[in-house]
């Protein structure tokens, strides 16, 4: 498959990227990968909703902009909060155009507020903004006869110099498992673009789908693609302790925005003694305090008393949650739900520029995989939908202007080798990957979690080391599966994360070791 552009990745990133390419240029030719359904991946749980400046009699960017500052610990880079606050609404409005509904009163957009946010200006749908956004973005690239779409297919590796036997610096496509082919394929493209998402499943409990594997930065990984940032994981304060279907399920800060307050196993309101700002304080601030409570109380969970919300608000606003809830036992409003804090957000990643491009040509990161400077140490709720807008809609013009300059030429593309190596098999011919994956996850979650310790950093590197030995080993010895693949990249980004963070000597937004309190 000889294509102008790969785009691996279907959630809002990824899709976006494409619509406004095919829109630019008809003639272009687009693929795009997902690994399951072209639905599955972190934007359609996304419950809360986009942070965009609306209420000019009230709020304002520069308020915006402070917020988004002050959540990232200084290490945002200012230029580019500016410009993707700034940008914000026109992304915003395009959304709205292609058919996205969102909720509204009195004729304007209703406005939520969430952590970390001085004023209201999280635009939501009900408790299914991703979704509703996701399933806007599906339909519309499908509408696009230059797009062609393949589910259920797997990125193994960045085709680059290192199998083209060249020296320019770029990337020339991926090659891909097609799982129902069970065979792994070639796609070339002149402009790659990764749009994965994150790797919440490096951890024992996350709000993230199982397809959050962080394969993307695996992949970049291997291309010695520049990363930074991996250790400053956001987790999010409040996923329901029970899990559904063996998924973590999260219970949206705007319930806490619309008066939710959290009680220890004694019932006292914990939070206010933490920050004057109580439930609202920024997320790694609550997450923090839920965990220490946890630690110090026989219950594993806290409760989140949401008495001061209406049963018709519940109903209104946040459906999903109110079923959910019923579905085991607790009825809302009257009974507390318990919650504990689950890994949530990758603030790290591939380092990109203003358009989006990686330090390796002819490669795109967008979305949760990049790291863009916008979040710093710590992501300001909301901030994640809408930063993927902002650089899909960059990268999309930066790439078509690319294309016209001089690339390689198509018989180069048309020599890039075959995938060299046994080919694919199904996961049952690996039953090692299925233990050496909970493994990595437990180590993760006790010494590279909310609280970490020089000492319990160390341990978890010659764990991870042993697990990565082991797994280096199966990838030789066996025909390559999505399982394997799967933990290949979590192997190397959990080894990755866990060297940065040794190397962080000071305790910043989302990252905390208790050798520097
Ligand atoms: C429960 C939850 C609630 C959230 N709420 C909010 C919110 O209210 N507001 C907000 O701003 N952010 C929120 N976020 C964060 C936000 O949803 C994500 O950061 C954002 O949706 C990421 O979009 P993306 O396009 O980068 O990736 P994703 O939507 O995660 O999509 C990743 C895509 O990559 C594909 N993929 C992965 N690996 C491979 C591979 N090897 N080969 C081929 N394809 C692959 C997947 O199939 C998928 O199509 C939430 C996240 C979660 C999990």
């Amino acid at each position: 498959m000889n294509k102008d552009i790969l785009v691996i990745g279907t959630g809002i990133s990824g899709l976006t990227f494409a619509i406004k390419v095919a829109e630019e240029n008809p003639k272009l030719s687009l693929t795009l990968i997902s690994k399951r359904d072209i639905n599955e991946g972190n934007t359609r749980y996304a419950q809360g909703g986009i942070a965009v400046v609306r209420n000019l009699k009230k709020d304002s960017t520069k308020k915006h902009i402070e917020d988004t500052l002050i959540a990232g610990d200084g290490a945002c880079d200012t230029k580019v909060v500016k410009f993707v606050i700034e940008e914000a609404n026109k992304r915003l409005d395009e959304l709205i155009q292609w058919g996205t509904a969102f909720d509204k009163k009195e004729e304007q957009l209703d406005l939520g507020i969430e952590g970390g946010h001085s004023e209201n200006r999280i635009v939501h749908y009900k408790d299914q903004t991703g979704k509703q956004i996701q399933e806007v973005l599906t339909a519309k690239v499908k509408s696009f006869s230059n797009i062609t779409i393949l589910e259920n297919h797997t990125l193994v590796d960045l085709i680059t110099d290192h199998h083209s036997k060249s020296n320019m610096n770029r990337c020339y496509g991926a090659y891909v498992i097609s799982q129902e082919q069970e065979e792994i394929i070639k796609i070339s493209a002149k402009i790659t673009v990764l749009s994965t998402g994150g790797a919440g499943s490096l951890y024992a409990y996350t709000t993230n789908p199982s397809v959050a594997t962080g394969d993307g930065l695996g992949a970049a990984y291997r291309a010695k693609v520049k990363m930074d940032g991996l250790p400053f994981v956001q987790f999010h304060p409040t996923a329901l302790r029970d899990k559904i279907d063996h998924n973590v399920f999260l219970i949206t800060e705007a319930v806490r925005g619309e008066g939710g307050k959290l009680r220890n196993s004694l019932q006292e309101r914990f939070m206010l003694k933490i920050d004057p700002r109580g439930e609202l304080a920024p997320r790694d601030i609550v997450a923090r305090g839920i965990q220490k409570q946890i630690q110090e109380q026989e219950d594993d969970f806290v409760l989140l008393d949401c008495s001061e919300i209406s049963k018709e608000q519940w109903k209104s606003h946040f459906p999903t949650i109110y079923n959910i809830c019923k579905s085991i036992g607790v009825f809302l409003p009257e009974d507390p739900i318990p919650v504990v804090p689950a890994a949530h957000y990758f603030c790290g990643g591939i380092i990109v520029n203003e358009h989006s491009e990686s330090s390796l040509k002819g490669l795109y990161a967008i979305g949760e995989c990049s790291a863009t400077g916008l979040h710093g140490a710590n992501r300001l709720a909301s901030n994640s939908l809408l930063e993927a807008l902002v650089f899909a809609h960059r990268a999309a013009i930066d790439c078509i202007k690319s294309l016209s300059e001089p690339l390689p030429q198509k018989s180069f593309y048309n020599k890039l080798p075959e995938w060299n190596g046994d080919d694919y098999s199904k996961n049952f011919t690996i039953q090692n990957v299925k233990v050496l994956r909970k493994q990595l996850q437990e180590i993760m979650t006790k010494y590279v979690g909310i609280f970490k310790t020089d000492n319990g950093l160390k341990l978890a590197e010659k764990k991870i080391n042993n697990i990565y030995v082991t797994v280096q080993s199966l990838y030789n010895k066996n025909k390559l599966t999505n399982g394997l693949c799967e933990l290949r990249n979590m192997v190397s980004i959990a080894y990755l994360l866990t060297k940065q963070a040794q190397e962080i000597k000071e305790n910043k937004g989302v990252f905390y070791n208790q050798n520097y309190v």
